[in-house]
């Protein structure tokens, strides 16, 4: 009897386990971004990575039965590391555009962007058309470098490792507005004094998830999540929770 017991025992923590190995073997989708990037991506009071790409991506992964797991690294290295497979996607508010489009895929957009300028209250620059011949601060590798660089020439630009450090150079002096992204922008201009955002915008984009262009596969299972998602109205949902309508 107790041996009966015993192996009725063994055969339970086995089951019990091998159980226990499922959970731990849940595949992980890993994620990078560019954590200074609010509302989209930015460090909460804990050290957690917080933001409407963040969660996204966490709902892409539940639907997908993954773990998430969330990189920061540059904006600039983003399209590298998920080509050579060092991340499985990219979510950083990344537009979508031919040349990027050439290196890795993209996914369906869920959302839309606006490059915007961001000037000193009081500046002489009031619409876009006064930028020729100015300093503009931007972040490395983003379209707003991209454009601003092809429009005003390489000297106009002054690239920063990340918005808010572009965004302080103009607070400094050292550059005569900053070229980014509309809603970050707002967060900036809303953390810091004296700082206004030109009416006139600059290019509209739209924002999507960047994936090696080998992982077809991956490709087209963040596309089905993504599409439940929206059809759900968690997209919409998790974008209100950040972005407060007007
Ligand atoms: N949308 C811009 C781009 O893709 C900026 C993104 C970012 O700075 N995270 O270049």
């Amino acid at each position: 009897m107790k041996k009966i017991l015993a192996l009725a025992l063994a055969a339970v923590m086995l089951f019990a386990f091998a159980a226990c190995g499922q959970t731990a073997e849940k595949e992980v989708l890993t994620m990078g971004t560019n954590a200074a990037f609010p509302p989209y991506e930015m460090v909460d009071e804990n050290n957690n990575i917080i933001g409407i790409d963040a969660e996204i991506a966490a709902a892409v992964a539940e639907k997908l039965g993954m773990e998430l797991e969330i990189k920061d690294m540059a904006f600039d290295s983003l399209i590298t590391a998920v080509s050579s497979g060092a991340i499985d996607v990219v979510l950083a508010g990344m537009t979508v555009t031919p040349e990027r489009a050439e290196a890795v895929n993209f996914s369906d957009s869920y959302a839309t962007g606006i490059q915007v300028v961001i000037v000193a209250e009081g500046s002489a620059i009031a619409t876009i058309d006064d930028l020729a011949g100015k300093k503009i601060g931007v972040q490395s590798g983003t379209t707003g470098d991209i454009y601003c660089a092809g429009d005003y020439g390489e000297d106009a630009v002054a690239r920063y490792d990340n918005g808010a450090l572009a965004v302080q150079a103009l607070q400094n002096g050292q550059v005569d507005c900053v070229v980014i992204d509309n809603e970050p922008a707002k967060a900036f201009v809303e953390a810091n004094e004296g700082l206004k955002i030109l009416e006139t915008e600059y290019i509209t984009e739209n924002y999507a998830a960047a994936i090696a262009k080998e992982n077809v596969e991956l490709l087209e299972k963040f596309n089905t999540a993504l599409a439940e998602l929206k059809a759900e109205g968690k997209i919409d949902e998790i974008v209100g929770k950040y972005i407060k309508a007007e």
